[in-house]
């Protein structure tokens, strides 16, 4: 079981594979004021980041599960390096229909929400492994500006316009799910530059090593169309956010 490769290859060298930086995903920690000790599931949790440093400064324990071998590899070895790894464990494994044992304070999916067909799939599968009165976190793209054709989408990454929403739209899309939105941290267009822009030198590095692997041939394209796609079409048209989610 893996991801398509990539993915492993551009995204090799990320902690954080979404558009957050470090801080934007402390400041989610802290605003959620955590206890110490709470629990946390985070389905599709890539290289660990986001409860690797929140058990190092929340004292939170959990469980990610992640289809990636490379970043679930990545997410023990974090886990090892700060010192957290009897607080947090990994599992590689396909998070689709993923329900915990124990009840989590916290049940997350930050930036994969096709593991349960779309967010509102998502929710649902997430709160199966929710305790009563938790909180659901979802990290989710939305339209900072409209896209004015089906192409601009396209230049976006997304099959079509209707694949998003802007922010009002997503934000009343979890109301009519039955939840309040109790907090919010979004991207902007820095932070979306360190997910895109930082893919660039780990291409460019990997071609330097790789020449004669098969693959070249597509990550050589990828990084000369690219940077120009990013600026062109994510960074003006697509927002992210992560959203927290109390039951009403
Ligand atoms: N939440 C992490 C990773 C987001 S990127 C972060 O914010 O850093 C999307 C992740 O989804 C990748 O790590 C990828 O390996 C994982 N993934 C994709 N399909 C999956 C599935 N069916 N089950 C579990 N993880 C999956």
């Amino acid at each position: 079981m893996d991801i398509p490769r990539i993915f492993t290859v551009t995204e090799s060298d990320h902690r954080i594979h979404n558009p957050f930086t470090p801080e934007k995903l402390a400041a989610l920690g802290a605003a959620l004021r955590l206890e110490p000790g709470t629990r946390i599931l985070d389905l599709a949790s890539g290289s660990g980041e986001m409860l690797c440093t929140w058990a190092r400064d929340y004292g939170i324990t959990g469980t990610g599960v992640d289809l990636s071998p490379l970043f679930t590899g990545k997410a023990r070895l974090r886990a090892q390096e700060l010192g957290v790894a009897d607080r947090v464990e990994f599992i590689h494994g396909d998070a689709a229909g993923y329900v915990s044992r124990e009840k989590a304070g916290v049940a997350a999916c930050v930036g994969a929400t096709w593991i349960g067909g779309g967010v509102a799939g998502t929710v649902e599968l997430l709160a199966k492994s929710l305790r009563d009165g938790g909180i659901i976190l979802i990290g989710e793209p939305y339209w900072r500006r409209m896209p004015p054709t089906e192409d601009v989408a396209k230049g976006c990454l997304a099959g079509s316009i209707s694949e998003f929403l802007p922010l009002p739209g997503l934000v009343a899309s979890f109301g009519r799910l039955g939840y309040d939105v109790v907090e919010m941290i979004l991207a902007d267009q820095d932070s979306w530059d360190r997910y895109e822009a930082s893919k660039w030198l780990t291409m460019r590095r990997w071609l330097e090593s790789n020449a004669g692997d098969e693959f070249a041939k597509e990550v050589r394209a990828q990084l000369a169309t690219e940077p120009e796609r990013h600026v062109t079409y994510t960074r003006e048209y697509l927002g992210w956010g992560v959203f927290a989610l109390m039951r009403r």
